[in-house]
């Protein structure tokens, strides 16, 4: 399993922020790709739905705000 972080790029502010948590995948992405990209041909699994649904709040306005374009939001992996 490798860790990732999820980023996503904000509507509010338009800076990249992260999204609060790290999730876990099995043959994950092997270096940052977009969530659009990586699980093009496949379902998205489900940690990521998760926390697409869960709002964030953005640093730069203070307003909470989410992301659901698949395209605007980044895994990265983590090594550790
Ligand atoms: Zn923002």
């Amino acid at each position: 399993m490798t860790k990732y972080s999820v980023r996503f790029s904000c509507d509010e502010c338009s800076q990249v922020h992260l999204m609060g948590h790290d999730i876990f995948l099995e043959n994950g992405p092997a270096s940052k790709a977009t969530i659009g990209d990586f699980f093009a041909d496949t379902e998205i699994d489900a940690q990521l739905v998760k926390i697409m649904r869960t709002k964030t709040l953005c640093p730069g306005t203070g307003n909470l705000t989410s992301q659901q374009d698949l395209q605007k939001i980044f895994l990265t992996p983590l090594d550790d």
